[in-house]
């Protein structure tokens, strides 16, 4: 990257600066997909075994850094250390996978109908990528890209988000010390993403695009990569139902629904955002998400006693707050929360506290927005029937979550569902080697799994007439 320009990258817990990166443009995005480009048909005829290997070289380092990196996470993107740390692993995980996944990029044969005839078919590496990142996952979101394309033989221009820069340098440093190339694997870092996101999807050179982040900004590059018919893989926004039917034991719904809504202080894709409890045991239900709600540990994720750490900025705070106020003000009832947290220290920082509201109802914002924040809004509902239409009542598709001891009512709405992800009885259903996407408005495309090498290979037919 040539620009000498840098930006300030700052603590959300804390307000403080904690570093800089240099801040590219337009020019700096192109100059990486030249390397890009330039480094692609080497890359692409390397041994698939030999591109595993220096994925699994970025693995085995990944991991020897992992407390490192973790520490650099809660510092940049603020979640408490013990989740930082897990996510390194979880972001390795994709390195593993994808380097294992590297070696089955099986091609066909398929018979013809002319016995002088052969079909073959070949996966080959469809070209330059470029990926945009987010900065709630700041390490996963990155290998969860890098890996399937690398492994596939694509070359790889990354922009991560403007708050979460150091993390991304960490990763591609792990990258070029595990012996990836130059101009295989590019980062260009930058203050104002937009004319980077826009060079990525006009030049011509560029073949996929591959973006993790808002729906908005999704629909935006979707839009620009059209006209030269990128191929396009989106992880957009969520607005998961957590559905609890009164055949499945209360207390321990409740303790599953306090884990996942506060992971990452709610700013996941894939964090409830409105749970759903059948009436009967609406009353145990809430008391134990209240006594739940109320354990969790507000605070700097350093501090190893913190279950919740900060939002990431102002503006998430006044949209989680917007949310709340709209709910109580149309008749919630506020069980827990409430309000953003300025004791002490926690003034420095974006803290809100985590909020319970019950009898949320269609007509308020939480009930229909994303509300990316440490808030579970409980809506009480009386059939099946009703609650899955309720559920499905949204633009978004990507996770959702079913309690039920019923077998037959669980593939019910497994099927029913309109959703990517449907977790069972289950809050953490995801994982490297399991298929991770949405439908309607959260995007297109997997990542992870099988179907994650998928989006970075295109299919060719060769015909042998002999
Ligand atoms: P965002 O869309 O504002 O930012 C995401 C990335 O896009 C950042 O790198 C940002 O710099 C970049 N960006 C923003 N405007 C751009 C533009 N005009 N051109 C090019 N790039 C641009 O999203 P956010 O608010 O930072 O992230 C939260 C959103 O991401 C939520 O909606 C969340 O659900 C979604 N998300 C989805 C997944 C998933 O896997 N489905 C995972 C994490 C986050």
């Amino acid at each position: 990257m040539s620009s000498s320009m840098r930006f300030a990258v700052f603590n959300p817990a804390t307000g403080e600066q904690i570093g800089s990166a240099l801040d590219g443009g337009a020019d700096e995005a192109r100059a990486a997909i030249g390397a890009a480009y330039a480094a692609f048909p080497a890359w692409a005829a390397s041994g698939a075994y030999e591109r595993a290997a220096k994925l699994y070289r970025a693995y085995e380092l990944m991991l020897s850094k992992r407390d490192e990196l973790a520490r650099l996470m809660t510092a940049e993107q603020g979640k408490p250390l013990k989740m930082a740390h897990a996510e390194v692993k979880y972001a390795a995980d994709f390195l593993l996978w994808f380097a294992e996944e590297a070696k089955r990029v099986y091609g066909e044969t398929i018979p013809s109908a002319r016995v002088d005839q052969r079909f073959l078919v070949r996966r080959e590496p469809v070209g330059v990528v470029c990926a945009i990142t987010p900065w709630n996952y700041p390490v996963s979101m990155i290998t969860r890209k890098v890996a399937p394309a690398l492994a596939a033989g694509c070359t790889i221009v990354l922009k991560p988000a403007e708050t979460t820069p150091l993390c991304a340098l960490a990763v591609f440093n792990i990258l070029e010390e595990a012996g990836v190339p130059r101009g295989v694997a590019n980062l260009v870092t930058a203050a104002n993403p937009a004319p980077v996101g826009e060079v990525f999807c006009t030049d011509p050179r560029v073949r996929k695009i591959s973006f993790t982040g808002s729906t908005e900004v999704g629909r935006k590059l979707y839009q620009w990569a059209a006209a030269q018919f990128k191929r396009v893989s989106l992880e957009l926004g969520g607005h998961a139902p957590f559905i609890v039917f009164d055949d499945a034991d209360p207390v321990h719904a409740a303790k599953g629904a306090a884990a996942v809504k506060f992971l990452n202080t709610g700013q996941a894709c894939i964090s409830p955002n409105r749970i759903f409890v059948q009436r009967s045991i609406a009353g145990p239900f809430l008391e134990t998400l209240q006594k739940r709600v109320m354990a969790q540990r507000v605070g700097n994720g350093m501090d190893e006693t913190s279950t919740v750490g900060p939002l990431f900025s102002q503006r998430a705070l006044d949209k989680v707050d917007l949310q709340v106020q709209d709910a109580i003000a149309r008749g919630a009832k506020l069980l827990a929360g409430g309000k953003r947290l300025v004791d002490g220290d926690l003034a420095r920082g974006f803290f809100y506290a985590p909020t319970l509201l019950s009898e949320v109802t269609a007509d308020m914002r939480i009930y229909r927005e994303e509300t990316f924040g440490p808030v579970a809004p409980v809506i009480v509902f009386d059939t099946e029937q009703e609650v899955l239409a309720m559920a499905n009542d949204t633009g978004y598709g990507l996770a959702s979550y079913v309690y039920t001891q019923n077998l037959s009512r669980a593939m019910r709405m497994f099927e029913g569902l309109q959703f990517g992800i449907v977790g069972i009885n289950d809050i953490n259903p995801t994982s490297a080697a399991a298929p991770f996407g949405g439908i309607k408005d959260s995007g297109l495309g997997r990542e992870g799994a099988r179907q994650g090498l998928e989006e970075y290979l295109e299919t060719k037919l060769g015909g042998f007439s002999i």
